[in-house]
């Protein structure tokens, strides 16, 4: 089958992404979402929610590896961290790759994502049977709340800020976050285009300048997702978030001290971009 493209649905971008596609793996309804996993000669396996491509096999590595590792290594002695989505198990294995780590929970209020991930994405999903990762279905914004100093990493991985993935980008959400995480704790999420979602960043970076005292903006090329150059969200409680803050050992592909420095825009583009100019 050539010349066949699956067009995406994403609901805010201007612009829609085909994907070449050839084969449809995997085609179910959750109480939650639409779960699409499709074949491309292109990407490898797809995974699709709602409409919208989360990840794919070929480019997944830069996605989890910045959405991971520059909280991580910002933090000097990250033990206990909090994944909340991504159950298709990505950032899971990077956070994994830390030897710090003593437990990595995730929760993803969706279970048939997870179960989805496991049968189709193997190289994704390999570390939901490590001993230190606990996974629990739940809504992350409810399940936050019965925290207090609890972790030292709060990595959001969700789905566009729209259905029930919107109250993880509030600012009452954020404060659940900042009382959850230990006294000296970091916080990173994935925050959409640098191009069609500005409104949304800046919206984000609002609410939690509210709530952080240290509060960024990192950007990394994802080459599946619309606009390419993607947004992720940081805030801390205390320690810097610009620099690695040991040095790093974690096997990667693309991440690595210097690219942790670089993620960052410089303070006059990030203020021009901010005041929407
Ligand atoms: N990398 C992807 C992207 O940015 O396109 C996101 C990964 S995807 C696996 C995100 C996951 O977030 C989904 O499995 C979804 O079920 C989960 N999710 C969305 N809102 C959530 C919430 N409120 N609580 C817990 N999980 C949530």
């Amino acid at each position: 089958m050539r010349d066949v493209f699956f067009i995406e649905r994403d609901p805010y971008a201007p612009i829609r992404h085909c994907y070449p596609v050839s084969k449809v793996l995997y085609e179910g309804k959750s109480e939650y979402q639409e779960i699409m996993v499709l074949e491309s000669p292109e990407f490898g396996k797809l995974l699709v929610l709602d409409g919208v491509v989360q990840v794919d096999e070929k480019y997944e590595f830069m996605y989890h590896e910045y959405l991971a590792h520059i909280p991580m290594y910002a933090h000097p002695n990250p033990e206990d961290v909090l994944i909340i989505g991504g159950g298709d198990g990505g950032t899971l294995r990077e956070v994994l790759k830390h030897e710090s780590v003593k437990r990595a929970v995730l929760v993803d209020i969706d279970k048939e994502v997870i179960e989805v991930s496991k049968k189709y994405f193997p190289t994704m999903s390999c570390s939901f049977e490590d001993p230190r990762a606990i996974v629990v279905n739940e809504d992350g914004y409810r399940y936050i709340q019965d925290y207090e100093g609890e972790f030292d990493v709060i990595i959001i991985d969700s789905t566009d800020p729209v259905g029930f993935a919107h109250v993880l980008t509030t600012e009452d959400f954020f404060k659940f976050v900042y009382r959850a995480l230990k006294e000296d704790g970091i916080y990173a999420a994935q925050t959409e285009s640098i191009h069609y979602h500005l409104d949304i960043v800046a919206r984000i970076q609002k609410a939690l300048k509210k709530v952080f005292p240290v509060v960024d903006l990192y950007t990394s090329v994802i080459p599946i997702y619309a606009g390419y150059w993607w947004t992720f969200s940081i805030a801390s409680k205390k320690y810097p978030v610009r620099e690695p803050a040991r040095e790093v050992k974690a096997e990667t592909k693309i991440y690595s001290a210097d690219m942790h420095r670089h993620a960052f825009l410089p303070e006059s583009f990030y203020r021009r971009i901010m005041e929407g100019e």
